[in-house]
């Protein structure tokens, strides 16, 4: 049968360019498909637009502490909408370069909203087209609780469309995206308060990590409240919010409340359900390690699927599946053990590997952990006082190294050839035979007893 294309790919975020743009690259006759903004979430909701509220609060932070450096800076005021032209003109730019490069690839773009009618076919503006392979890099998008007044706080995505400061900021949520956004607010001068339903932030990563991340935040004058069940969003004839918590506390007033509960894959309106395409329990498009759903050449990659939730994950994804149908390499699959992830908090963690918890859970006394804390030589003048922590988690007998994590400046940065180490197999010893750098934050890995 004669298709009209070799691969159809619905979605240009992440993995959906990487795996377009790679079969491409091979030769295969491929159409993207795109709703929205090219780039998907990373470039236009997430990552990106993120990565750069990020870097204005680690300028925020280094004004305030250029005084212990001798410097007399006069501080004026913060010009949050100006921020955001600027980043939304950086983000046009990237829209604009990622259109350029599919179309030096020829790779097709139509923009529209696909359905999928049959594992190769797909419908688009009202025209079905077929192709040999279909991938689904459809995504995710947040999630809003299902509470009374739910409607009146916002989403990571509604964050980026603010255009100034809100005064009193409430963050509902335990995970990356509430340690992000609560670290920005706060650094760019909105009082902030991060609701938990549980004790600690992060609960899924190191325990040390959410409890030193704590610490700072609290001594960045953030709020956390803890054992904090949402129940309901009242907003008052003002406008200002009211949580109202399960054991009866009433939180606020706010000025605004982002909900950072995570989120869900992109699978609605998509036709899945008449196509027969197979989900798992948590509404996730199930795929084995090849990537393959339950239909035969149909293919799904990145945040649709159940794996981790992060951009190289869903590029090496792509790029790999492009390579094993189009580039004649037959096994080449991602391994989706051992994958690095920074949050880019403030203070920054890069973790990779096996929490404590998980390791003793998997090994039980044959694991050793080596830890390090210490006050970051940066922060030897400044006023502000976050220690650093960091710690390896070994197995014996050869103390392999199983896991990676560090928490304080310049973590997210040191992490990726740490990372490395990890995944081919080092030990405790050859971090010891390893010369350190001095004076870094990263030596400390190296230097352990
Ligand atoms: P997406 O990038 O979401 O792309 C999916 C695309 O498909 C979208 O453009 C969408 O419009 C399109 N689409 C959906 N349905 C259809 C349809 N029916 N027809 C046509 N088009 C369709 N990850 C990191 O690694 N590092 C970070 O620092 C980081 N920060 C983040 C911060 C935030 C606030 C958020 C929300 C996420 C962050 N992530 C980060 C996660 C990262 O953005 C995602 O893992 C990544 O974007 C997933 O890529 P994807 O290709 O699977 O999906
Ligand atoms: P996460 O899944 O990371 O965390 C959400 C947390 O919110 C949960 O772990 C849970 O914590 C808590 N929660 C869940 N449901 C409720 C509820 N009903 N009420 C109150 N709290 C609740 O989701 P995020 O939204 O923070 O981020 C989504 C994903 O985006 C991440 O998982 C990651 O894949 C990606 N991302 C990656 C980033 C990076 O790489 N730096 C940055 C931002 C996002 P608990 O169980 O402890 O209550």
């Amino acid at each position: 049968m004669a298709f009209d294309y070799d691969l159809i790919v619905i979605g240009g975020g992440s993995g959906g360019l990487a795996c377009a743009q790679r079969a491409s690259e091979h030769g295969a006759r491929t159409l993207l498909i795109e709703q929205h903004r090219l780039g998907g979430t990373c470039v236009n909701l997430g990552c990106v637009p993120k990565k750069i509220m990020w870097n204005a609060a680690l300028i925020s932070h280094a004004l305030h502490d250029a005084a212990g450096y001798g410097f007399d800076v006069a501080l004026g005021r913060h010009d949050w909408e100006l921020l955001k032209r600027r980043r939304d003109d950086y983000i046009g730019q990237l829209n604009a370069s990622y259109e350029r490069s599919l179309a030096n690839r020829k790779v097709e773009l139509r923009r529209g909203h696909a359905r999928l009618h049959s594992p190769q076919l797909v419908e688009v503006g009202g025209q079905r087209l077929s192709a040999g392979a279909v991938v689904l890099a459809n995504g995710g998008q947040p999630l809003i609780p299902r509470l009374p007044g739910a409607s009146f706080g916002m989403t990571s995505d509604d964050f980026f469309a603010l255009s100034e400061r809100p005064r009193g900021v409430a963050i509902v949520g335990a995970g990356h995206i509430a340690a992000e956004l609560g670290s920005i607010f706060a650094a760019l001068g909105s009082h902030t308060t991060i609701v938990m339903r549980h004790e600690r932030i992060l609960r899924h990563l190191d325990a040390m990590l959410g409890e030193t991340l704590m610490q700072s935040m609290r001594a960045d004058g953030i709020e956390l409240v803890v054992d904090a069940v949402p129940q309901s969003l009242e907003r008052d004839s003002a406008g200002l919010l009211e949580l109202r918590v399960e054991d009866g506390r009433v939180l606020g007033p706010f000025d605004a409340l982002v909900w950072a509960i995570g989120r869900a894959p992109s699978t609605h309106e998509l036709g899945l359900d008449q196509a027969g395409v197979a989900l798992d329990r948590h509404g996730y498009v199930h795929v084995d390690a090849y990537q393959r759903t339950n239909l035969e050449n149909l293919y799904a990659i990145g945040d649709v699927t159940q794996h981790a939730g992060f951009t190289p994950v869903a590029i090496a994804a792509g790029r790999r599946l492009a390579e094993r149908l189009f580039g004649g390499q037959s096994e080449r699959k991602l391994d989706y053990d051992h994958i690095p992830q920074v949050v880019f908090s403030h203070p920054p963690i890069g973790t990779v590997g096996l929490s404590e918890q998980q390791a003793r859970a998997a090994h039980g006394d044959a694991v050793t952990t080596f830890k390090s804390g210490f006050l970051p030589m940066y922060h030897a003048l400044t006023e502000r006082r976050p220690r650093a922590q960091m710690k390896l988690v070994t197995v014996a007998p050869a103390q392999k190294i199983v896991g990676i994590h560090a928490i304080g400046p310049g973590a997210d940065e040191l992490l990726q050839g740490f990372a490395v180490a990890l995944r081919m197999g080092a030990t405790k010893r050859d971090l010891d035979d390893t010369i350190a750098i001095h004076p870094t934050s990263a030596e400390e890995l190296v230097t352990m007893r």
